[in-house]
């Protein structure tokens, strides 16, 4: 993909996002002085602030236990946030949102992976659901146009976590032409940044740190990755799409 057409895109899409507030978008807001609109929080963005999960630690007892997920959301995603913040002070960046700042050129090192870091977490959160309803009419019928069946579509999603050596993420991501596709990134990229093998705006992340999966599977990432495809709150992936 032509890179620089892209950002040009993404830029467009995330003013697209302020007419339809998401929960990634309501993260993005400022923890300082107005904050009447979500437009007004998104543009003025200077420090961001850790999403709540509205469906609380306990939601996945049988796919995600509760310790992992407290850790992982009130430590890591801090973490995260925290250092973001930190970062983006010490560059001196400002009125600028999420996105915005991970489509940069030469992003600085602690603003790449604790960006990456903020934004893939809110997604993650942001995706799941206890009561997954599987995939509307209108988007099997994308997927199942883009990569031959629902399962194809499933089991190249897994294989793309399964392969990552190392930490990283699986997506799912929509190309300007509003063609989908799976991929994966190391550490805290996303499909946003510039160093990305292959770009686009990512409508589904799936984090296979072992720090998401590792006290109830262990070593068995595959395991992890068929049942939290189970938890994918697909109406929500479907309104990330364009
Ligand atoms: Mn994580």
């Amino acid at each position: 993909m032509n890179k620089r057409k892209f950002l040009k895109n993404t830029v467009i899409a995330t003013t697209g996002m302020t007419v339809a507030p998401s929960v990634l978008l309501s993260s993005c807001k400022t923890d300082t002085k107005k904050e009447e609109t979500t437009e007004t929080a998104a543009v003025a963005a200077t420090s961001f602030t850790l999403p709540e999960i509205h469906y609380g630690y306990n939601a996945f007892p049988d796919t995600i236990d509760a310790m992992t997920m407290e850790i992982h959301h009130s430590k890591h995603h801090q973490g995260y946030t925290n250092k973001l913040n930190a970062a983006l002070k010490e560059a001196n960046i400002s009125g600028k949102t999420i996105e915005e700042i991970l489509t940069m050129d030469n992003l600085p090192t602690a603003i790449r992976n604790n960006g990456g870091g903020f934004y893939n977490h809110t997604l993650y959160w942001d995706i799941l659901t206890p009561g997954s309803e599987g995939m509307s009419e209108s988007l099997k019928s994308h997927i199942i146009k883009d990569f031959g069946s629902e399962e194809a579509f499933k089991n190249q999603l897994a294989e793309a976590g399964a392969k990552r050596f190392g930490s990283g993420w699986a997506w799912v991501c929509q190309d300007n032409d509003k063609k989908l596709h799976i991929c994966s990134t190391p550490n805290q990229d996303n499909p946003l940044m510039q160093v990305a093998e292959r770009m686009g705006t990512p409508i589904l992340g799936i984090d296979v740190w072992e720090h998401a999966y590792y006290l109830k599977y262990q070593n068995k990432r595959g395991d992890y990755l068929q049942n939290i495809i189970k938890i994918i709150n697909w109406d929500k992936v479907a309104s990330r799409m364009s």
